[in-house]
C-alpha cells in the first residue's frame, strides 16, 4: 500500500525526529528527516514527496509559515501538522491553509500511518484526475 510512497518529517527535537522516522522506516516506508523550515523547503524544491509531517513549533521558519511555503512550490504535496496540546489552534489554522489534517504529539504509530495512507490517497486521486483531464484536453485536439 505504500509502495512508491515518499515521507518527509519536519521537527526541531532531534530525538523525536529520529524516533519517528525510525519507526516508519521499520514499516517500510522511504521516510527522510529534516531539522528545521528551510531546511524542509530546500528539500520538498529538490526532491519529490508525497506526504510531509511538520511540526508546528519549531525556531525560526514555524510550522505554519513552512506550510505555505511547501504548498507554494508544491501544491499537490499533503502536509499533515504535528501539533501539542498548545498548539492545536495552529494545526487548525493549517488545515485553513491546506495542510490534510494534523496530529497532536505523542502519536500513535498505526495512527500516523493511517493519517499518512489518507493523504497519500487524496494526493494519487488528484494526480490521476490531472492526467485523465490532460488525457481528454490532448484527444479533444484538432488534428
Ligand atoms: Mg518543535
Amino acid at each position: 500500500m505504500f509502495a512508491d510512497l515518499r515521507v518527509l518529517v519536519v521537527d526541531d527535537e532531534k530525538d523525536f525526529l529520529e524516533m519517528t522516522v525510525k519507526r516508519m522506516q521499520k514499516k517500510g516506508i522511504d521516510c527522510v528527516g529534516v531539522m528545521s523550515g528551510n531546511e524542509a523547503v530546500e528539500k520538498i524544491s529538490n526532491e519529490n514527496f508525497d506526504v510531509v509531517l511538520l511540526d508546528v513549533k519549531m525556531p525560526g521558519m514555524d510550522g505554519v509559515e513552512t506550510l505555505r511555503e511547501i504548498k507554494r512550490i508544491k501544491p499537490l504535496v499533503e502536509v499533515i501538522m504535528l501539533t501539542g496540546h498548545a498548539s492545536v489552534e495552529s494545526g487548525i489554522e493549517g488545515m485553513k491553509l491546506g495542510a490534510f489534517d494534523y496530529l497532536m504529539k505523542p502519536m500513535e504509530l498505526d495512527k500516523i500511518l493511517e493519517t499518512i495512507q489518507d493523504a497519500y490517497k487524496k494526493k494519487s486521486l488528484q494526480e490521476e484526475k490531472i492526467i485523465q483531464a490532460q488525457i481528454k484536453r490532448d484527444l479533444a485536439r484538432p488534428c
